[in-house]
Formats: structure tokens, C-alpha cells, sequence
């Protein structure tokens, strides 16, 4: 299949989702993972429709970037990002949706406030308490909530979340379930103060977006589903 095929077919797996939930397709963004694609494939997708690209690797954002690939489209960061690399990431990406520790939030506030700029974020959460997965513990998060809300050169936005594969449908149900609580908890006590605006609710993948949808998603991240299988981690 083309790329303009698997992106109708995500398009149309996305339609089909929020309507057997009676929600309005349109309330739900596709955001490309563009991970180890290259640039002109990310320009091909641009053009085909896709509005979103999500980074997880800051190498990759880089070099995108100084290739103008994402002209067009808005970029988010998606991955891990360590402290150190802040630089490159802020005032440079629409969305950071990885926030996944106080240290790095302060990191973004910091050079955030030295450009002059406000940065948007998601905090991660750690739904399904994962030994190998960054973010926020659900208990953590209301502290981090907060935090962020004090950070006049942040803007929170929502929540992110990756549960563990889902080997079959359903399975991430109770992680979605959970993550779109605490959204809701969250945004009831911080209000709309004018500043932190909580409307986005990144969640939901190749293999599950789906019950992503049915849960509450606001955004999904996909790439299998649009660009095909990746390498394996380590030979790329
Ligand atoms: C790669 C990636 C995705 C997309 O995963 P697929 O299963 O290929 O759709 C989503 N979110 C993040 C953070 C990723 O790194």
C-alpha cells in the first residue's frame, strides 16, 4: 500500500472509532510518528495530508529541522528528552508531550524563559507503572500539575501516555481509562486560568487507537500503521 493509502486507512480507522463512540471524528488529531523516516518521506506525508509529526529522538528533529522537512505540518517532541538537550528542543517544536520528570520541567521553564518564549507541554504519565518507562506515576502527577501551573514560560496542555503493547483489542482499555481520570482530574482543578489550557489528550497507537478513541484521545501517534515496520532498535 502507498503512504496516501495507510494514511486514508488511519484516517478512516480513526472515523470509524469515534463514531461507534458517538464522538466527533474531528475532535481527534492523526499524528504522524515519523521516527527513522526520512525527509522527503515526512514531506510525501505533509502533502498527503498529515498536520502533525511527532520526534522522539533529537538527532532526528535536528536534522529535519535544518532540512525544512516539516514545513507545512506542526512538530511535536515525543521521546525521552534528557536535560542537556533542551536546547535544541524548545522554542523549536510546537509540543513537547514528554515531560516526564520535575528536573526536566524546570529545564524547559529555563530555556524557555531565556528565549523569551512560552513552550507548550504534555506531562507523561507511567500509566501501567513500567519499570523501563519514563513519566509521572499517577500519584506523582497532581504535584507535577501543579508545578507546571506555577511556570509562567510553560503552558500545560494535557497528558500523554504509552501503555506496554497491546497484544490484542481491549487490552489497553483499563491504561486509557485511567490516564483520561486523571485528565479529567486535573482540569477540574486547575480550571481554565487563561494560561493552561488542558485539551489534549495524546494516547493510542498503531495497535490501539482504537480504545484510545473510545476513551477519550484527543491525538493519536502512529507510524507502523502509516510508514510500515521500523528496524529493530540497535541496527538502525
Ligand atoms: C514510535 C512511537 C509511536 C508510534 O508507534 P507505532 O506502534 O509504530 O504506531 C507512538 N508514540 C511514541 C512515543 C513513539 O515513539
Amino acid at each position: 500500500m502507498s503512504l496516501e493509502q495507510n494514511i486514508a486507512a488511519v484516517q478512516a480507522r480513526i472515523r470509524q472509532a469515534a463514531l461507534a463512540c458517538g464522538r466527533d471524528p474531528r475532535e481527534i488529531t492523526l499524528e504522524a510518528a515519523t521516527k527513522v523516516q526520512t525527509s522527503d518521506t515526512i514531506r510525501a506525508a505533509i502533502a498527503a495530508g498529515i498536520t502533525v509529526c511527532g520526534e522522539n529522538r533529537v538527532q532526528e528533529l535536528t536534522a529535519h529541522l535544518a532540512d525544512n522537512a516539516y514545513a507545512g505540518a506542526a512538530v511535536h517532541f515525543i521521546g525521552h528528552l534528557q536535560t542537556n538537550k533542551v536546547r535544541q528542543v524548545v522554542g523549536r517544536v510546537d509540543l513537547i508531550e514528554s515531560v516526564d520528570s520535575a528536573r526536566l520541567l524546570e529545564a524547559i521553564h529555563a530555556q524557555a524563559q531565556k528565549l523569551g518564549v512560552v513552550q507548550d507541554i504534555l506531562l507523561e504519565v507511567n500509566i501501567a507503572g513500567e519499570a523501563n518507562k519514563s513519566g509521572f506515576s499517577p500519584q506523582e502527577l497532581p504535584q507535577a500539575a501543579r508545578q507546571a501551573a506555577g511556570l509562567p514560560h510553560v503552558r500545560l496542555r494535557g497528558l500523554m501516555c504509552i501503555p506496554p503493547v497491546a497484544a490484542k483489542a481491549g487490552d489497553n482499555l483499563e491504561f486509557f481509562a485511567k490516564t483520561r481520570q486523571l485528565f479529567v482530574d486535573i482540569s477540574r482543578e486547575m480550571g481554565d486560568n487563561g494560561h493552561n489550557k488542558l485539551e489534549c489528550l495524546s494516547m493510542g497507537m498503531s495497535g490501539d487507537l482504537e480504545d484510545a478513541i473510545a476513551m477519550g484521545a484527543t491525538q493519536v501517534r502512529v507510524g507502523t500503521a502509516l510508514f510500515g515496520p521500523r528496524p529493530p532498535m540497535g541496527t538502525r
